[in-house]
């Protein structure tokens, strides 16, 4: 790929914006060396402003989602991409959230702007299990792992039962939930289903990925050893 449309893709601005940045010498190799729009030279090589280029398409990332922003582009509210680098908004191929968490649940967000990974995470084939770490209103009553391993339970509205998810009491008002589907806002309506009221959500795990020890707000790229752990 010629490298004006390379840097234009990653966000840097339109192709016009970019053929200026070379004339303007704001182009260089890793020596600072002043590159030229037709020079073959591979993306490691490349500084703007003698900063490194931003990570190239194929990327993914796991981002420690707060509290409080929504999985979208247009919300006029806080979104995710409020936490990433400004230009992760403007990439070709664009940055898509893999799958959503609600505005008021925290937690562990892939995204990525390799489609075909995206495709194999949200796949139901691929029945990637998700944690879930739920805090309640009321004390859980005894019965609810056996309700939601039973593979019967149907929420309100829908006609297909809740594939079987596994739920561990960690105390009376805390439950850790491992689920292999990603229906709408499928947490706390199986606690709604219970009786019960979930009072904050947070995902601790996709896969083999944990969010470890990544501060609220957060993002970290991911390499190919996340990639193998993912799956
Ligand atoms: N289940 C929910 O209810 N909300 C989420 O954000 C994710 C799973």
């Amino acid at each position: 790929m010629k490298l004006i449309k390379l840097i234009a893709n990653l966000g840097y601005g339109s192709r016009k914006d970019v053929a200026a940045m070379f004339r303007e010498g704001r182009i260089t190799d890793v020596h600072g060396e002043v590159l030229y729009a037709d020079d073959k030279v591979g993306h490691d090589s490349i500084h703007i402003d003698g900063a490194p280029l931003d990570p190239p398409a194929g990327l993914a990332l796991m981002l420690h989602k707060p509290v409080g922003y929504t999985c979208s582009t247009k919300d006029p509210g806080r979104v995710v991409y409020d936490l990433l680098p400004p230009r992760f908004r403007l990439r070709s191929p664009l940055l898509s959230t893999v799958g959503r968490l609600d505005r008021d649940t925290s937690g562990l967000l892939l995204l990525t702007d390799d489609g075909a990974l995206l495709h194999r995470i949200v796949s139901p084939r691929a029945r990637l299990a998700k944690v879930y770490e739920a805090t309640l209103a009321h004390d859980l009553r005894g019965d609810e792992a056996a309700v939601f391993a039973s593979g019967t339970l149907l929420l309100e509205s829908e006609t297909t039962p809740l594939a079987p998810a596994t739920m561990a009491a960690v105390d009376p008002r805390h439950a850790r939930l491992t689920l292999t589907e990603g229906r709408y806002h499928q947490v706390r309506r199986m606690f709604a289903a219970v009786g019960n009221h979930v009072e904050a959500l947070h995902r601790s795990r996709v896969g083999g990925l944990a969010l470890d020890d990544l501060p609220a707000g957060q993002w970290r790229a991911l390499g190919a050893r996340d990639l193998e752990r993912l799956f």
